[in-house]
């Protein structure tokens, strides 16, 4: 199995078990494009993309204080 080595801890992971990660500056750095593995991406990039606000937990927060 093709292995890739994750772009934030430096760690040999399985294809299938890495994270695509397209990165637009907009900058001198223009684009990056790395693969991270899946541990690092729900430490450092899930928190990322999906907060805040589109948790159906802080949803429902809302919905009841009103
Ligand atoms: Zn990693």
């Amino acid at each position: 199995m093709a292995l890739e080595t994750c772009g934030s801890c430096g760690e040999q992971v399985p294809f299938a078990d890495t994270v695509h990660v397209l990165v637009h500056t907009k900058g001198e750095d223009g684009v990056i494009d790395s693969y991270i593995c899946r541990d690092c991406y729900e430490e450092y990039l899930q928190p990322v993309v999906e907060s805040p606000g589109s948790s159906d937990e802080g949803a429902s927060v809302d919905s009841a204080s009103r």
